[in-house]
């Protein structure tokens, strides 16, 4: 899934993620691990609802060393995860370009690109108008030096991260390990008919969690699903809209529009204990309880094959989250040791708040 192009020749003085705010620690934390997988010294930086997190090695550090640790996939609080190679503070108000130019050709490296971002925050959002203005001056300046070989593909793309007006971190986003979303969102829009805004989650997880290909083999029309916890129905509708056959298991009622399109079943039964009478294709949940109740569930429906693939999600309490979601992933663990080889990917989306959301499949 990941093709892996190191840069070659750059060196990086650290990781960079960007999060929602409020989950800087989480982030930080994964960034430590991730960091202390690959061998790389050095030590973290989160503040408060920045909505960012850095690592930062003590010595510049060839981007190769870094191995997967820049693979944005790997970590579940990053929407976007890059190697920097460059601080650059008190920017001139009159000409940012000329120091990003000198620490882009010092670098050595050549971009494919360069995209301009800011932190997701309500104060960092308002330098969104100069990161659009300022694009194509910075685009065409760094063509000019050099410095972009916009023809030439596997080329980094260079991110100016803006997390003040005059402080900019220079970071390289690697074809195939960083998000190709603007600020690692996907543009989604809320459809008119859907009955909940919880659609979107859904929505985002096919896009996040599953690659092209994988949203092509193994999403099809035709197939059957299960939704645990489906209403209103948001994620049934999600389920319906791309031609699968779905039972909705929950007490709740379910709205008209989802109902209409014939192709759901409703029961009104448990979904702790209700079981598909033959295997399904899909299972997803979207029932509020205790995590590692849904984690345990999940493994339980993959591991007696009652379903192939299963999207979920994991309700997060307001502390010590990362130990929750870790704790999760080892009762998955745990329970399909002996079954084989899983693919779990879990990932704080955009439409997420005080949770995560996961795909589970075993191996094939
Ligand atoms: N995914 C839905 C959507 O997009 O519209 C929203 C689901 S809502 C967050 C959670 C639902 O889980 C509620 O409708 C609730 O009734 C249901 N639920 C909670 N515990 C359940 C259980 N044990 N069995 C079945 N449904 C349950």
């Amino acid at each position: 899934m990941n093709q892996h192009t190191p840069a070659s020749g750059l060196h990086c003085a650290g990781l960079i993620g960007y999060c929602r705010a409020g989950f800087e620690k989480e982030l930080a934390g994964e960034l430590d691990d991730l960091a202390a997988e690959a061998g790389l010294i050095g030590y973290v930086r989160a503040d408060p609802d920045a909505a960012y997190a850095v690592f930062e090695t003590f010595e510049p550090t060839p981007l190769g060393d870094f191995g997967t640790a820049t693979d944005w996939r790997r970590s579940v609080f990053a929407r976007q995860l890059l190697p920097w190679f460059a601080r650059i503070d008190d920017l001139p108000e009159r000409d940012r370009a000329t120091p990003i130019i000198a620490a882009v050709k010092a670098s050595g490296q050549r971009f494919s690109g360069v995209v301009l971002d800011t932190p997701d925050t309500d104060e960092a959002k308002q330098r969104s108008g100069f990161c659009k203005r300022f694009t194509e001056p910075l685009t065409q300046a760094l063509e000019k030096s050099g410095c972009l070989r916009t023809s030439r593909t596997g080329l980094p793309v260079l991110h100016v991260m803006f997390t003040s007006a005059t402080t900019a971190w220079l970071a390289a986003g690697q074809p195939g390990q960083c998000s190709t979303w603007a600020m690692g969102v996907p543009r989604l829009r809320m459809p008119s008919n859907a009955p909940s805004r919880s659609t979107m989650k859904l929505a985002e997880a096919f896009m996040t969690l599953l690659d092209d290909s994988e949203r092509d083999s193994i999403l099809r029309a035709g197939q059957r699903a299960v939704d645990l916890g489906a209403a209103p129905g948001g994620w049934t509708w999600q389920l319906v809209h791309r031609g699968l056959r779905v039972t909705a298991i929950d007490n709740g009622p379910l709205r008209d529009t989802v109902m209409a399109t014939e192709m759901v079943e409703h029961l009104r039964a448990d979904g702790f204990t209700w079981r598909p009478p033959r295997p399904v294709d899909w299972m997803v949940c979207d029932m509020v309880e205790q995590p590692s109740r849904i984690a345990s569930l999940m493994a339980e429906w993959v591991a007696t094959g009652r379903c192939r693939y299963t999207i979920f999600n994991l309700k997060l309490p307001m502390k010590r989250r990362l130990e929750a979601v870790e704790q999760c992933r080892e009762l998955i663990r745990k329970r399909l040791a002996s079954v084989g080889p899983f693919d779990l990917r879990i990932k704080h989306l955009y439409h997420d708040r005080e949770e995560v959301t996961a795909f589970l499949t075993l191996k094939r």
